[in-house]
């Protein structure tokens, strides 16, 4: 069975009574080529367990079940969730989560001892859920994720660029990411209007310590809620300063005050962060 040919995708979902939905971002890949070029990037071995976001029917998981011990997959949709527990049945390593990732506790995943996730993910929840693992303690070695790819830009970003924002200050925190390759619309079936890029994400150990996270998010959030603004003026905005102590303190931690928020590293946030605690 290939599970990437188009006649095989369409065939299934025909039978499972699935019409893709765009609500559930079922867009499905029809391209072998690009789900192993996927896994390639994700470098697991036999020790690994590999938690797979959106298993759909499996384009993936058959892939990365060749390679690594375990995979966890989670699927939301009910009738996808049946075939892959029917099709995936006789293979040890393979276990179903069937529900949103959204709902997830993440814990579990630290727990089962995932060190990476790989995923096609869906594009109407796939930043939200790039987020929470990102806000969560939660953190694998690496990712592979396939995403929009003005998402995927934004999340590479480099400092003082147009798509330079919260997501980059977010990831980069605790990722390198990289773009390592784009993928044109005609490799998932029903083809999305958008293009996407496959991003590579490995655990970056060397960024600034945060005290508070808590901390951290609520100040990037705000000031990036002002990006035009200058930091100075931004400070006393979202109360976590006067004027005066603030511009003081920009100057204390090597920031120009007058800098404005997409013109700050992860670095500089992380240590003001850490000096307005
Ligand atoms: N991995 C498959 C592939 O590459 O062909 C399917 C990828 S498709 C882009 C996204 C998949 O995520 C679908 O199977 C969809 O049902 C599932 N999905 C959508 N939202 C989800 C969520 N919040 N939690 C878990 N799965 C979700």
């Amino acid at each position: 069975m290939n599970r990437t040919s188009p006649a095989y995708v369409r065939k299934c979902l025909a039978e499972l009574g699935v019409r893709p939905s765009r609500r559930l971002g079922q867009n499905f890949l029809i391209d072998g080529n690009v789900g192993r070029a996927i896994v390639d990037a994700a470098n697991v071995d036999r020790k690994d367990v590999v938690l797979e976001i959106g298993p759909g029917l499996g384009a993936l998981t058959d892939e990365l079940l060749a390679r690594c011990g375990r995979v966890i997959a989670v699927e939301k949709d009910r009738r996808l969730q049946a075939y892959l527990a029917s099709s995936f049945a006789a293979i040890s390593g393979f276990e179903l989560i069937g529900g949103d990732m959204l709902d997830q506790d993440l814990t579990q995943f630290s727990d089962a001892g995932v060190a990476r996730v790989v995923s096609n993910l869906p594009y109407a929840s796939g930043t939200r859920i790039l987020v929470e693992i990102v806000k969560s303690t939660f953190v694998p070695v690496g990712m592979v994720l396939t995403l929009q790819r003005e998402v995927a830009e934004r999340l590479c970003a480099a400092v003082g660029g147009r798509d330079y924002g919260l997501l980059s200050v977010w990831v980069q925190r605790l990722y390198r990411p990289r773009i390592e390759r784009k993928v044109s619309a005609t490799c998932f079936w029903p083809a999305p209007e958008v293009t996407s890029s496959v991003v590579v994400l490995e655990r970056d150990c060397g960024a600034v310590e945060v005290a508070d996270e808590g901390a951290f998010y609520r100040l990037t959030s705000a000031a990036f809620a002002h990006r035009r603004k200058q930091l100075r003026a931004i400070l006393p905005l979202i109360k976590v300063s006067t004027r005066e102590k603030g511009e003081g303190l920009l100057v204390a931690e090597g920031i120009d005050p007058r800098a404005r928020p997409q013109n700050l590293s992860v670095a500089d946030w992380c240590r003001l962060a850490n000096a307005l605690c």
